[in-house]
């Protein structure tokens, strides 16, 4: 609980972005708040399923090559620091077409960012993973050493070692901030208000609710469901280190390895209906299940019958092109906006948490593409 409500900093949010955020400012020695309103990764939070992929590969866009290559070092050494399993190196396969131009774009970023990688041709995938139908697949790319994130479990995981650097954390709603910049406190819906220097709102898909004259029409929340497949007894097939994660932009889907005996998850990445994140059901539509069977019977056609053992239902919280949103909020000097992760962003909570940090500070250079500038209302999504 926080004691004097002053701060060097208050962050607004406990999800990946805000967790990693405030324990970079507690390793600078900052005397941080961290303020979520539902509590850390929780249910409708984008950061509170129980999975998500790590891996370096993005086409061109080698930015996020090396913030993701950054990450995962983070994430291991606070989980070898706190003695938790929440890394699986299962291993993560691209899946391409015939003439997709992605898949040599992400080899050539690999290479010039020493990722460890190894091209596959169709017959090698075939031979190797027999317990797929890889029809349409021309060729792969396997990152061996990128996984799986526990993503709720790694996010408490965070926060849990920033409060023993010192950060503060409260349960409370964050009404936006206002007067005159810089701002001196923010008020909680509740009426308590805390005094900082400095006051970062990673709000993830709400960033459009707590902004909404700037961002309201900047970020796109869109509603993504997510299913896991029960796998046949005592067949390990379907797990690690048999079948690796994989993602095939052709068919707009990933999916990963049965992990910790959850099933075989299959997801759609394409984007979904605009919704509320408080409000949005968190039932699975029935369309959505029959697309996700059929899928899993054509692609595990001896997953055919298998049954839905869970589902997820959450939501992207997409910027127009899916680059992240890291930028001071223009109209307050000493407010900082962080979200946008659009789909991709859970795997690169350690950087975005150290650049975020760093800007706070005063230190570093603004990325362009990070910036509330470069977002528009129109969305045409190049990042993935
Ligand atoms: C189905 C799905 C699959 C995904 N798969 C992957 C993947 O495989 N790999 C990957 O890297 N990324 C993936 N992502 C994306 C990734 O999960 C998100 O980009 C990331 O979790 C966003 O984190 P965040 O901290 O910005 O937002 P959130 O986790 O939503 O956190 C924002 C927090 O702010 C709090 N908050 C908001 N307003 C207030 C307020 N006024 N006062 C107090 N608190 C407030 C909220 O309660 C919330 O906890 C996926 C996302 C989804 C939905």
């Amino acid at each position: 609980m926080a004691g004097a409500s002053n701060f060097d900093v208050v962050v607004v949010g406990a999800g990946v972005f805000g967790a990693w955020t405030a324990w970079h400012l507690a390793k600078r020695k900052q005397r941080v708040l961290l303020v979520e309103m539902y509590g850390p990764a929780h249910a409708r939070a984008s950061s509170g399923g129980e999975t998500r992929i790590i891996r370096t590969g993005y086409g061109p866009d080698e930015i996020y090559t090396r913030w993701s290559k950054q990450s995962l070092g983070q994430w291991k050494d606070l989980f070898a620091a706190t003695g938790m399993r929440l890394f699986h190196e299962t291993g993560v396969l691209w899946l391409a077409r015939e003439g997709d131009v992605t898949l040599e774009q992400t080899r050539v970023a690999l290479q010039a960012c020493g990722v460890k990688h190894e091209m596959l041709a169709a017959g090698d995938l075939e031979r190797r993973y027999a317990q797929v139908n890889f029809d349409g697949v021309a060729r792969g790319l396997l990152e061996p050493e990128s996984g799986v994130l526990m993503a709720r479990r790694a996010v408490n995981c965070v926060v849990e070692s920033a409060t023993r650097m010192g950060v503060n954390t409260r349960i409370a709603q964050i009404n936006p901030p206002r007067g005159r910049s810089p701002i001196e406190s923010i008020e909680t819906a509740g009426g308590e208000r805390f005094a900082a220097g400095s006051f970062v709102f990673a709000c993830g898909p709400w960033l459009g609710k707590v902004f909404p004259d700037l961002l309201g029409s900047r970020i796109f929340p869109t509603r993504q469901e997510v299913f896991f497949f029960g796998t046949p007894p005592g067949d390990p097939r379907f797990a690690p280190p048999a079948l690796p994660t994989w993602l095939f932009q052709g068919d707009e889907v990933y999916g990963m390895p049965d992990i910790e005996a959850r099933g075989l998850k299959v997801a759609l990445d394409r984007h979904g209906e605009p919704v509320d994140p408080d409000t949005q059901s968190r039932l699975p539509s029935r369309e959505g299940a029959e697309w996700a069977r059929a899928y899993v019977a054509r692609r595990f056609p001896a997953l055919k019958d298998a049954p839905i053992v869970e589902t997820r239902v959450c939501q992207y919280e997409n910027t127009s092109s899916g680059d992240f949103l890291i930028d001071r909020h223009p109209d307050f000097t000493n407010v900082w906006l962080v979200g946008g992760g659009s789909g991709h962003g859970f795997k690169h909570g350690p950087a975005v948490g150290q650049y975020t940090g760093a800007l706070v500070l005063g230190e570093g250079a603004a990325e362009a593409r990070f910036s509330v500038a470069s977002k528009s209302t129109q969305q045409q999504r190049a990042v993935h």
